[in-house]
């Protein structure tokens, strides 16, 4: 797909793929994001809703290890950092980005000018240098986060106190920069947006793939934990309802792949698959395949089957 073809997408769409804070020149202002919240999903370890995508604050006695950063800005980072201060007074040690969108990694700078080192899987570093979209996509109005100062190319394991936190890069899936923090020793998962509680988006631009993102998160449920941090959603999610998400999109993903064989043009693929799989609509047939991804999405399934 060329970048010429991203220009035409909908300021929407840029917006839901930007996050909730981006305001796209010429259109009604997004939505605030909702005021931030943390509760506690372990001991030692909480999850901070609002503001953006949802971060996970793990707490030591030789201080934090955060994932993902909330939307850019000094107010989101002011008020994420206050959040933490209500249940510890630790400093933020170390900080883990999910992926290369605002509402996860707009304040990375923010992180290591605090004095953090920020680290990501390197394709997220990747993702940031081409921006996505258009190219221009993080530099107006909400401006473009700053690289992280470490990046991983696999996993990347850190102990702080008495925690051992380890990100993995398993496949492309919600885009070619993500990954999913492991916080082993209480059995929890942070997901960033792999996982939503609503509808789940492959930015396929941003190099998110539908083919391997059921792998990516099969890969993670090898993984031993109980509990699952979301990108978005007001409530950490049970194993189990993780294993009917990744059960959901297995089968979305095998039937696009199934009907594309079979040579179902672009034009019918979407309605063929609510055919066959109407419990997935609306979920994969218009989260997924909306009509600004239609493209990219039957491009992805005609190199597959070539
Ligand atoms: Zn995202």
């Amino acid at each position: 797909m060329s970048k010429t073809s991203f220009v035409t997408i909908p300021a929407i769409v840029l917006a839901a793929t930007l996050g909730a804070s981006v305001q796209i020149q010429g259109q009604a202002p997004a939505p605030a994001a909702p005021p931030m919240a943390i509760k506690q999903v372990k001991p030692g370890l909480y999850m901070v809703t609002g503001g953006g995508g949802n971060s996970t604050v793990r707490v030591t006695d030789q201080g934090v290890i955060l994932v993902d950063t909330k939307n850019l800005g000094d107010a989101p980072f002011n008020d994420l950092v206050a959040q933490i201060k209500t249940v510890t007074p630790q400093p933020v040690k170390h900080v883990f980005v999910t992926h290369v969108h605002q509402d996860h990694s707009g304040n990375i700078g923010r992180f290591i000018k605090a004095g953090a080192d920020v680290i990501t899987y390197e394709g997220l570093k990747r993702n940031l240098e081409t921006g996505g979209a258009d190219g221009k996509g993080y530099s107006a109005p909400a401006g473009k986060p700053d690289a992280p100062n470490v990046t991983f190319a696999r996993d990347r394991e850190v102990r702080l106190g008495n925690a051992t936190v380890k990100a993995y890069h398993f496949a492309n899936a919600h885009t070619s920069g993500d990954a999913v923090v492991h916080f082993a020793d209480l059995r929890v998962i942070a997901f960033g947006d792999e996982l939503v509680a609503a509808t789940p988006n492959c930015d396929l631009p941003n190099g998110g793939s539908v083919l391997t993102y059921p792998r990516a998160i099969a890969d993670a449920l090898k993984l031993d934990w109980d509990m699952a941090i979301p990108g978005h959603g007001d409530n950490p999610m049970p194993r189990a309802e993780v294993e009917a998400y990744q059960r959901k999109w297995q089968a979305f993903t095998n039937k696009a792949l199934e009907l594309r064989k079979k040579g179902v043009a672009k034009e019918q693929i979407r309605q063929q698959i609510q055919a066959e799989l109407p419990e997935l609509t609306p979920w994969m047939t218009t989260g997924v395949i909306n009509d600004m991804r239609l493209d990219a999405f039957y491009a992805e399934l005609t190199n597959a089957t070539k």
